[in-house]
């Protein structure tokens, strides 16, 4: 990797530093004059989009910082994608039955996403799924009948009924039975209504996943019906002779599942399951395996956690390959393959930008020639070291001025140093230290080091944001996302940052990011420019972040504006939602808004009455109080 001193750095190395063609799976890459572009294949041709340019066009309507993008082209890339690798892995292995895509509503729940979904996927009759009330509400007002729908989860009398409608009107709306007791419920439901029911049966597997939530899948998990239990239902349907109804067999293995041999594992033992219900007389026909198919956050195509070791045509494959090869030895005809598949087809379509407002910097303050002839000892002793232009033994300069660092606070709380002689001996260490780090880059020689100083060392770039409201997997569970600038990215990038939100909390803050494939604590940025803005891009952030947010020091949603790219370059705005308003973040924790209005009123009042501001500048006290109550909840810059 280039040093990023190197004075012919160039999109090329930047590329490399961020990863970005590897995380970007063909959807985003960088121009030679330093922008992000997104990248969008028209049948004429691929068509690419600075994002420069699509942020002036937004801002131009009056959208600010911070701002949730939609690249809806990228959602109906990543559905034909699913699909259409799906279709060539069934070609390859000569499957007899066919794929059918599924979307768990909860991934995404937002209408733009739900509503382009179902337009773009009806060309491969893509179906919805629910797992509460309002999602099979919102899924049914928005499928076509003859749609599918798979429920999961706790289902009530008001659910089954809605559901068993949903079959009357034309829908093909399939109970997941999660729990003996439920079965029960649907049946007298459905004998009341006079409606056949279609039911499914979600299995725990017992093999070991790893991944994210993969206590979804095993003898523990709250969600699905043990063997016996399985068996159980089985007879129950055969007894009332509703056997006819149960055609599908459901297994979700977890989340963001990064090795496809643990994949594999799963499919195969919910394969057997499938193979021996067929082979005693169940009439099946679908085979759901759930989600679990993986975005690769870190672009290194590895374990990791935020990774995966496969390519969508290898799970594709995978799953195939793995449900006819189990099946194959007791002759069962092959399933309609369904999978939930939620992460990979949102994750791509949404980004975060936000600008950067102010950035502290941990550069020394300017240092005198020469040390002032009355600093004491310790102090003498760092201004040598800082003076010495740090040579060879680095990491043993580095420790001693960190010991002296460390007495000179001592002398300081003990009253034997002034304020002004300590400030002089924190920016003589911060000296060193830059030095040491610098040395370090160069010889290239302890990169654990190195980049330990960087950390202490990094700069804290302020970013107009809430961890808390749009990246809550950031805080929670510690997800990585890529972070990186959308611009001047020709330019070295000089300096080591953390990121920091708006939120007065130690929580709130980037610190750990994705870099050439591997894990940093600090991310290179550059320097800001006067006058100019410094935006900063997280992608790959459309899965489970958009209504996990939270409201933390109310800061509220952001804006969110939906694009559509032309195939000449331009693009359509198509939907623009203003972020919440102070009020409306107000009204939400129960003030009223007009109220608050009226308590400040009485008080500017008085204040008149006092004398201690005039008439006018009452009014100008109230204008603002009630103009900073309609406005954004994020900051102009
Ligand atoms: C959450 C969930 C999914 C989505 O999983 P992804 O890994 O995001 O694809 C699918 N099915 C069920 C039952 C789920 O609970």
């Amino acid at each position: 990797m280039k040093r990023r001193n190197a004075a012919d750095w160039s999109s090329e190395d930047s590329a490399e530093l961020y990863g970005i063609r590897q995380w970007g799976d063909d959807n985003f890459d960088l121009s030679s004059d330093g922008k992000v572009v997104v990248k969008i294949k028209f049948p004429s041709g691929e068509v690419v989009v600075p994002l420069t340019e699509i942020v002036a066009g937004v801002g131009a309507r009056g959208h600010n910082f911070p701002l949730l993008l939609r690249i809806e082209n990228l959602l109906d890339t990543r559905l034909e994608l699913l699909n259409t690798s799906f279709a060539a892995a069934i070609v390859a292995n000569d499957y007899q039955g066919r794929y059918q895509g599924v979307f768990p509503v909860k991934v995404n729940q937002q209408a733009q996403v739900i509503e382009e979904i179902s337009r773009f996927g009806a060309a491969y009759d893509t179906g919805l799924e629910a797992g509460s009330k309002a999602e099979l509400l919102l899924a049914l007002a928005n499928l076509k009948d003859g749609g599918l729908l798979i429920c999961n989860g706790y289902k009530d009398r008001e659910f089954i009924d809605l559901g068993l409608w949903a079959n009357k009107l034309g829908y093909r709306c399939f109970f997941v039975v999660e729990s003996p007791s439920e079965l029960q419920l649907i049946l007298q439901r459905s004998a009341q209504l006079g409606i056949e029911p279609r039911l499914g049966m979600r299995i725990k597997v017992s093999a070991k996943v790893g991944g994210l939530w993969t206590e979804t899948s095993g003898d523990r998990s709250s969600f699905g019906l043990s063997t016996a239990q399985l068996v159980d239902v089985v007879d129950q349907l055969r007894e009332f002779g509703k056997l006819d109804c149960l055609q599908l067999l459901h297994c979700h293995l977890g989340s963001q599942i990064p090795d496809l041999e643990e994949i594999r594992a799963g499919v195969r033992e919910a394969s057997r399951f499938y193979a021996d219900l067929a082979a005693e007389g169940v009439p099946l026909r679908y085979l759901d395996l759930g989600g679990g198919l993986a975005v690769d956050y870190i672009g290194n195509r590895s374990k990791h956690s935020y990774s995966c070791n496969y390519t969508l045509p290898d799970y594709c494959h995978c799953l195939v390959e793995t449900v006819a090869q189990t099946l194959a030895p007791q002759q069962i005809n092959q399933p309609i393959l369904i999978t939930e598949s939620g992460r990979a087809t949102v994750a791509h379509t949404t980004l975060l930008l936000f600008n950067i407002l102010d950035v502290l910097e941990f550069r020394p303050l300017s240092l005198p020639q020469h040390c002032p002839t009355d600093a004491p000892e310790l102090v003498m002793r760092q201004f040598q070291l800082h003076r010495q232009n740090v040579a060879k033994d680095l990491l043993e300069t580095y420790r001693q001025a960190l010991d002296n660092r460390d007495r000179i606070r001592e002398q300081f709380r003990n009253g034997q140093l002034s304020l002004r002689q300590r400030s002089l001996a924190e920016s003589l260490f911060l000296s060193i230290a830059r030095q040491v780090s610098d040395k370090l880059e160069e010889s290239n020689q302890d990169p654990e080091q190195l980049a330990a100083l960087r950390q202490n060392l990094a700069d804290i770039y302020y970013g107009n944001f809430s961890i808390f409201q749009s990246l809550p997997d950031s805080w929670a569970i510690g997800q990585l996302f890529p972070v990186m600038p959308i611009d001047r990215l020709h330019e070295a990038p000089s300096r080591d940052a953390i990121i920091s939100d708006l939120t007065c909390d130690c929580d709130g803050k980037l610190d750990r990011f994705v870099l050439a494939g591997t894990e940093q604590s600090t991310l290179p940025l550059h320097p800001l420019r006067e006058g100019e803005d410094y935006v900063l891009g997280v992608f790959l952030m459309g899965a489970y972040q958009e209504t996990l947010g939270d409201l933390h020091n109310l800061f509220g949603d952001t804006h969110v504006v939906s694009v559509r790219i032309n195939q000449n370059g331009s693009f359509d705005v198509n939907k623009e939602l203003a972020g919440d308003s102070v009020a409306e973040v107000l009204s939400m924790v129960e003030y009223q808004p007009k109220e608050l209005l009226e308590k400040f009123r009485i008080t500017a009042e008085q204040a008149v009455r006092d004398k201690r501001i005039s008439v006018a500048e009452r009014q100008q006290i109230l204008a603002e109080f009630s103009a900073q109550l309609q406005g954004y909840t994020y900051y102009k810059h």
